[in-house]
């Protein structure tokens, strides 16, 4: 009845603990990891780097737009507040003409249309260029065809504007090929709203390319890897208009573009309308990138994982191992008590029957008495384990090591047991090396080790009832062997039969009284004498206990495991 209660005790807080660590630890572990995997996947599966990324392509695309377009208003700008009246001398029209261009020396046209006639003017340095010539004369054509319709229309629509400016690109021709030129009309700051007058400036279409193209996206490449190091990135400036990539040719590159097309491209919309702005990574794609992003949280995720079932085992297997202790003090308790009660109960019993003077014959006596002092005897050997064993556990056990006959102290240890020893039916076999040094050795302590390898002996054997004690002399230690014929220990317990508490899981051994505090003790005391014990044993067969001592002295007292 007892035992049940027990085992439902410890099945039910086994259980209890499996459901407090599954619970509050393995189902949230679980959930997280779970959650990290599906939302990891999902990342994956929607390619939300790639998005982001492309995002932030998009935005610095823009950027890189609007600050182009910023520079070509302040330039125009410049270039506007110089102008020339169109009411002075047309010589002199020209010759301030002349001055801005010389003045901007970005500009490859300049020109001025009034009512009464245009002045267009050209820098110096491409005069004899007959493209230069060709685009003169089609400005000049220009004046005549739609200045005098839709002049003043379109003086009044740049008015009304918040800057009378309008800027738009076009593709012309160089001797090299193909060029793109941008041209700038404004309406004249000093002039009335009233005048139909325009002037105008045309972008140098080299200059757009090696300056101002390539210095907007040179600035953004460098601003974007001192923000954020990590992948450099790569622009491009190139013409929109191209059917096949292969045939593009880029008109401004960033360094480190490589090969390839742009990873997220913009046509440009307002003043460089028929140009478009293509950025990338440099030497590699996002697409690679984030792979390599996924293969890097699976990773890290993966190990994180791993540490956490690490650590869950390893808190399981410290949680079994204390609640195993646990279990292990509560059949103490129940064990010592058992103990303790037997031997009183005995001593009672033939007490009373003595005292009631019911026994005559001189033997019978003489038997009781020997049972009462026996069973007192057991009861003062459990007591001093139990003493002994909790002084251990305070850390208050002191050694005191004299130098000692060790082999008389075994001789005398075993001689007022060799009565018991006999009465039980053992054959008891004593081989001592008389001849051996003197050993610093506590005295008590040595003769309670081998009370209770000898007990131990007496107690776990059934069948065949041999007892052998030797002791003798081993490459400079000495050895105390105590030998049994009895039921043995299996090899799984062979290692832990030394620690606290602990009883093979043997029926024989459990239907045997024992507080599983005896072979502790022993161990403690052994290293106490700088010294080890070993087992060696056979299920069945029987076991033996050795005690190695060194002779030279050693007194460290390690507590008791
Ligand atoms: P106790 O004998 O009080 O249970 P011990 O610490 O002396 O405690 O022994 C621990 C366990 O080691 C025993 O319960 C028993 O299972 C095993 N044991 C000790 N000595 C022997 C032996 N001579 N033969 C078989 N088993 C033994």
């Amino acid at each position: 009845m007892k035992l049940k209660r027990r085992g439902f005790l410890g099945g039910f807080n086994r259980f209890r603990l499996m459901l407090t660590l599954g619970l509050a630890v393995v189902l949230p572990a679980a959930a997280l990891i779970y959650l990290n995997f599906s939302q990891l996947r999902a990342f994956e599966r929607d390619k939300v780097l790639e998005a982001a990324i492309h995002r932030d392509f998009q935005e610095m695309l823009a950027i890189t737009e609007k600050k182009m377009n910023l520079k070509a208003y302040a330039m125009t700008e410049e270039a506007r507040n110089l102008f020339p009246s169109p009411d002075i001398e047309p010589a002199e029209r020209e010759k301030k003409l002349d001055a801005v261009l010389a003045k901007s020396p970005w500009l490859d046209h300049a020109f001025l249309f009034a009512e009464k006639g245009a002045v267009v003017r050209s820098q110096p340095r491409l005069v004899g260029d007959k493209y230069i010539l060709e685009e003169q004369e089609r400005m000049v054509k220009g004046y005549h065809d739609w200045f005098g319709k839709e002049g003043k229309m379109m003086v009044e629509a740049m008015h009304k504007k918040p800057r009378p400016i309008s800027i738009y690109t076009e593709q012309t021709k160089r001797a090299d090929g193909k060029a793109y030129m941008t041209t700038a009309y404004f309406v004249l700051p000093q002039l009335s709203s009233d005048r139909v007058v325009m002037g105008g400036v045309c972008f140098d279409p080299a200059y757009l390319k090696e300056t101002l193209f390539s210095g907007v996206i040179q600035e953004m490449v460098k601003q974007k890897s001192t923000d954020q190091g990590g992948n450099q990135i790569a622009m491009m400036v190139y013409p929109v208009n191209m059917e096949m990539w292969d045939e593009v040719k880029p008109l401004a590159v960033s360094g480190g573009w490589g090969e390839g097309k742009p990873e997220v491209f913009r046509k440009l919309d307002d003043v460089f309308r028929g140009l478009a702005l293509g950025i990338k990574y440099q030497g590699t794609s996002v697409e690679a990138l984030g792979r390599t992003w996924m293969h890097r949280s699976f990773l890290i995720l993966g190990c994180l994982s791993l540490l956490i079932i690490v650590g869950l085992v390893l808190t399981k297997h410290i949680v079994s191992k204390e609640m195993a202790l646990a279990r292990l003090k509560s059949d103490f308790v129940s064990n010592v008590s058992h103990e303790l009660r037997t031997p009183l109960a005995l001593i009672r019993l033939y007490a009373e029957t003595l005292e009631l003077g019911r026994i005559t014959t001189q033997e019978k006596k003489q038997q009781y008495y020997r049972i009462i002092r026996k069973e007192s005897e057991r009861l003062t050997a459990l007591i001093n384990n139990i003493l002994d064993f909790s002084r251990i556990e305070a850390g208050g056990k002191e050694y005191e090591f004299r130098n000692t006959d060790i082999a008389e102290l075994v001789r005398n240890t075993l001689e007022s047991y060799r009565y018991q020893i006999e009465q039980q039916g053992f054959a008891f076999e004593e081989s001592i090396d008389s001849n051996l040094p003197a050993v610093p050795v506590d005295r008590e302590a040595i003769a309670r080790a081998l009370v209770n390898l000898v007990n131990n002996a007496l107690k776990y054997s059934s069948d065949e009832k041999f007892l052998g004690v030797k002791l003798y002399r081993d490459n400079g230690v000495v050895k105390l062997e105590v030998a049994d014929h009895g039921i043995g220990i299996a090899r799984r317990d062979q290692s832990k039969i030394f620690e606290k508490f602990y009883r093979a899981g043997d029926p024989l051994v459990h239907n045997t009284k024992g507080s599983g505090l005896g072979l502790s003790l022993v161990r403690h005391i052994t290293q106490a004498h700088g010294g080890e014990i070993a087992v060696e044993s056979t299920p069945g067969r029987g076991s033996k206990f050795i005690l190695s001592l060194p002779l030279a002295s050693a007194t460290q007292q390690p507590a008791v495991s």
